[in-house]
């Protein structure tokens, strides 16, 4: 009934590519943002401008992390060391947190444009685990996530919201740790083996594994089965609506078909 297997209780959801099509906007906010600094980089050290890959550096390096942690991992990545700064610093100072304040203005403003999208076969899911009265949550790296969530009309379907300020406030270790998944089962009174984590990230799987949890669901909406299995994930679907509407038996490229036959993606909208 909810393409799950019976000793799973409770269902943790991540926000950003799971329940809302946000992912894309974070993407481009942090292309635009790296790319700023990089080409500012690049002329005054002379060397030749490489720019952000919104899809290889995405996934490697800031996909579902905090915002923080996803600067610093990129810029690590590139051998730029920068100072931390501070959370005043003004947007694109040139300092980890400067550069990180930047993402979040344009990452904001994106939203503020073009609104925010669910997806529908996330939130048919939802209301699904509503009528059945199983418990909910919402696991995000997102200091916006409250925001997102309504912006998207579905802040009223959980019963506990673990995001960036809940994490920062309890000091939680952020994805890939599984300390956020693990304190919203907490908060749902749920052993980890009884939940389940939706996950479209490569930190996001890899802390559902590192957590424990009955089942890691990767959802893939971008043709990354493949390393969404190898980093953690226990079945692969590109839309939460598969598990509820058994794929009809043809032409499915779910959950398992692990040959995944190079379908380069083409589900994406
Ligand atoms: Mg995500």
């Amino acid at each position: 009934m909810l393409g799950l297997p019976d000793h799973i209780h409770a269902f943790l959801f991540d926000l950003d590519g799971v329940l809302t099509q946000t992912a894309k906007v974070h993407a481009a906010a942090w292309k635009d943002m790296f790319d700023t600094f990089l080409r500012a980089e690049a002329d005054r050290s002379g060397e030749e401008f490489v720019p952000f890959d919104a899809v290889a550096d995405y996934d490697d390096y800031v996909d579902g992390r905090p915002r923080l942690d996803g600067t610093r991992g990129f810029l690590a990545s590139r051998g730029i060391d920068l100072p931390e700064g501070t959370p005043d610093d003004p947007p694109g100072t040139r300092t980890v947190q400067g550069l990180s304040t930047a993402k979040n203005v344009t990452v904001l403003r994106m939203i503020q444009e073009q609104g925010v999208q669910p997806y529908q076969g996330s939130v048919a899911y939802l209301h699904r685990l509503q009528v059945l009265g199983l418990p909910r949550a919402v696991v995000s790296s997102s200091a916006n996530c409250r925001d997102v969530l309504r912006a998207a009309g579905i802040d009223g379907l959980f019963d506990v919201v673990v995001d960036g300020l809940v994490a920062q406030r309890d000091h939680l270790p952020g994805k890939p740790a599984p300390d956020t998944y693990l304190a919203a089962a907490k908060a749902l009174n749920t052993p980890p083996e009884h939940a389940a984590v939706f996950e479209d990230a490569l930190a996001g799987v890899a802390s559902g594994r590192a957590g424990g949890f009955g089942m890691v669901v990767g959802v893939d909406r971008v043709g990354q089965a493949e390393a969404l299995r190898e980093h953690g994930a226990d079945v692969v679907v590109t839309d939460l609506a598969e598990l509820i509407e058994p794929a009809g038996g043809q032409g499915s490229d779910s959950a398992e078909d692990p040959e995944g036959g190079g379908s380069g993606g083409g589900n994406q909208a």
